[in-house]
C-alpha cells in the first residue's frame, strides 16, 4: 500500500509539474511504455553473405529461420484459458522427445552424454552467479565459490601445482580457457610471438586475431602432432622475440597429443630460457583423459608451463558448456584489476559466470573420483580400438592415434547419414570421438548401418570410396590405389 501511494505521488509530481519538473524535460512521461513490438524487419537480399561449407550452403544469420519456434505474444485472455500454457507444454514435450532420439544417435562430437544429475534439480530455481574472481567474494551472495574452489583444488592437484601457487576459474567453455591462457601469455610477454600447430583449435587463431598477436602456424606430422623440426625452424627465424606456445592435449579432428616434453626441449636447445617462453596447454579434449594413460606425456606444472585448460562438458560430462582454466599465481597479477563496483578483482574473460557449472563439476568429481575416470578412460580407449579394427576389417580407411579415442575414417558419401549420426567432417575425413556414452552396442548399430549403406554407394561401376592417403597416410588408406 505504501508503495502505491508513493508511485501516485511521484506521478503527480511529474504530470502536474510539481517540484520535480526541472528534472524531467517537458513532455517526458516516465510511466509511458511502447505498446507494440516493431514490425518484422525485411532483410536486404543483396547483402546476404553466402558461403559453401562442404555440401551445405551457409547463409550467415539465416539458416535456422525456417525451423525456428516463433515467439508469439500472449492473448489478453490467455491467463484464464491456459491455451498458451498447453501449446508451450506440447512444444517442450516434442522437443524433449527429439533430444532423446538425437542423443541416441550421437557420435561425432566429444561430449559425454551419459550422466545423472537428478539430485541437482532443486538448484534450478536460483540465479547462481560467480561473477568476478573465484577467490575474492563479491557482494553478490547467490554464488557457488565454495564448490568452484573445491573443483579448482582438485585440478591443481592433478596438474601438480600447490594451492598457494595457482590461480584459476571455471570458464564458460574450452574456448574461454584458451582465450584466457593466450591472454596471460601475452601479458607476460607483450611482444611475444604465438606459435601453434596448424591443427590447433580455431579458438587459438581467434585469440591471435582478437589480441592482434603475431602468429606462426607450425606444420604437423601425419598423426596431427606438432612437427618440432618445423617448430625449431620457425623459432630460429624469430630468436629476438619471446615465444608463446599453444600445445594441444588432443587436437580437434585427429585427437593427436603434442609431445609437450619435445616442445620444451626444442625451446631450450634453441636458446629460449625459461624466462623467454610461455606454454599454454589446450586440454579441452583430452585434458582429463591423458593423466590416466601411462605412455602419455604428463601435463604438470613441475614442467615450465604457464597454463592448462580443459572443457567440462566433453569427457567429464557436464550438461552445460563449461571448462577449467588454471595458471600460475605470479602470472595473474600482471592481468588483474580491482573493481570497486564488484568489491572483487577482474581477471576473468567474462564478467558474470555460470554458478551452476561448478556444482555439476563438483558433483561428478565426487561421484566418480580419480578411479572412476580411470575406468572410463580405459573403456573409451578399448571401444575406440574396437571401432577402428572393425572399420579396417570392413575395408574402410581408418586411423586411431595411440593416445586417443578419436577414430578418423573416410567421410561417408551421404550427408543424410552424416547428419543422422552427427559426424564431424573435414575434407575427405570424418571422425567418431569415443566418449563414455558411446557403447559397443551403439558402435555396432553404426557399423552395420555404415557397411550396408556403403554397399549401395559403391556398387560396382558406381563411385569409388575417397582416397584419404593425404589425410591419414597411405598405410591407413583402403582406396582402390592403396589397399
Ligand atoms: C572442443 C575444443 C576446444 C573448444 O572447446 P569449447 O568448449 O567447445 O569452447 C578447444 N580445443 C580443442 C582441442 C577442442 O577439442
Amino acid at each position: 500500500m505504501a508503495q502505491t501511494v508513493q508511485v501516485e505521488a511521484y506521478a503527480n509530481h511529474v504530470n502536474g509539474g510539481g517540484g520535480m519538473a526541472e528534472i524531467f524535460p517537458i513532455g517526458f512521461d516516465p510511466a509511458a511504455v511502447v505498446l507494440e513490438l516493431p514490425p518484422v524487419a525485411v532483410a536486404d537480399e543483396a547483402n546476404e553473405t553466402k558461403q559453401r561449407i562442404g555440401e551445405r550452403e551457409i547463409v550467415l544469420g539465416r539458416n535456422v529461420h525456417t525451423t525456428c519456434l516463433e515467439v508469439t505474444e500472449p492473448e489478453a485472455n490467455d491467463e484464464f484459458t491456459g491455451d498458451k500454457e498447453a501449446h508451450m507444454a506440447g512444444i517442450l514435450a516434442r522437443y524433449r522427445k527429439n533430444l532423446i532420439e538425437r542423443t541416441k544417435h550421437h557420435l561425432g562430437y566429444p561430449y559425454n552424454l551419459d550422466f545423472d544429475y537428478g539430485a541437482l534439480g532443486q538448484l534450478q530455481h536460483f540465479s547462481i552467479n560467480n561473477l568476478g574472481d573465484p577467490f575474492i567474494e563479491s557482494n553478490y551472495g547467490v554464488h557457488s565459490r565454495q564448490f568452484e574452489v573445491g573443483v579448482l583444488d582438485w585440478f591443481a592437484r592433478l596438474w601438480e601445482i600447490e594451492k598457494n601457487n595457482y590461480w584459476g576459474y571455471i570458464t564458460n567453455c574450452g574456448t574461454e580457457g584458451n582465450l584466457h591462457g593466450i591472454l596471460v601469455g601475452r601479458e607476460v610477454f607483450p611482444d611475444g610471438i604465438l606459435y601453434a600447430s596448424c591443427e590447433s583449435h580455431y579458438s587459438i587463431f581467434k585469440a591471435a586475431r582478437m589480441y592482434r598477436m603475431e602468429c606462426e602456424k607450425v606444420d604437423t606430422l601425419m598423426s596431427g602432432e606438432i612437427d618440432c623440426a618445423d617448430f625449431k625452424a620457425k623459432l630460429l627465424a624469430n630468436k629476438d622475440k619471446p615465444a608463446i606456445i599453444n600445445v594441444n592435449i588432443g587436437t580437434t579432428v585427429k585427437g593427436a597429443v603434442d609431445d609437450l616434453d619435445l616442445v620444451i626441449k626444442t625451446l631450450e636447445e634453441n636458446g629460449f630460457k625459461h624466462d623467454r617462453f610461455y606454454i599454454h596447454c589446450d586440454g579441452a579434449l583430452f585434458g582429463l583423459m591423458m593423466p590416466f594413460v601411462k605412455r602419455a606425456p604428463k601435463v604438470s606444472f613441475k614442467k615450465p608451463i604457464g597454463s592448462v585448460s580443459v572443457s567440462g562438458h566433453k569427457f567429464v560430462g557436464c550438461p552445460m558448456p563449461c571448462g577449467v582454466q588454471i595458471t600460475r599465481m605470479e602470472h595473474i597479477n600482471a592481468l588483474s584489476r580491482n573493481v570497486e563496483y564488484l568489491a572483487s578483482r577482474d581477471a576473468t574473460i567474462m564478467g558474470s559466470r555460470n554458478g551452476h557449472a561448478p556444482i555439476f563439476l563438483w558433483y561428478t568429481l565426487n561421484r566418480k573420483g580419480y578411479k572412476g575416470f580411470q575406468k572410463e578412460v580405459q573403456k573409451c580407449l578399448r571401444n575406440a580400438h574396437y571401432l577402428k579394427d572393425r572399420l579396417l576389417d570392413a575395408g574402410i580407411s581408418a586411423m586411431l592415434n595411440e593416445l586417443s579415442s578419436t577414430v578418423v575414417f573416410e567421410r561417408p558419401q551421404d550427408e543424410e547419414f552424416v547428419r543422422r549420426w552427427q559426424l564431424a567432417c573435414q575434407g575427405n575425413i570424418a571422425h567418431v570421438v569415443v566418449m563414455p556414452s558411446v557403447t559397443i552396442d551403439k558402435l555396432n548399430d553404426f557399423l552395420n548401418e555404415l557397411v550396408e549403406k556403403r554397399s549401395t554407394w559403391y556398387q560396382a561401376g558406381k563411385d569409388q570410396p575417397p582416397c584419404v592417403a593425404a589425410d591419414l597416410g597411405s598405410e591407413n588408406c583402403a582406396c582402390a590405389l592403396h589397399k
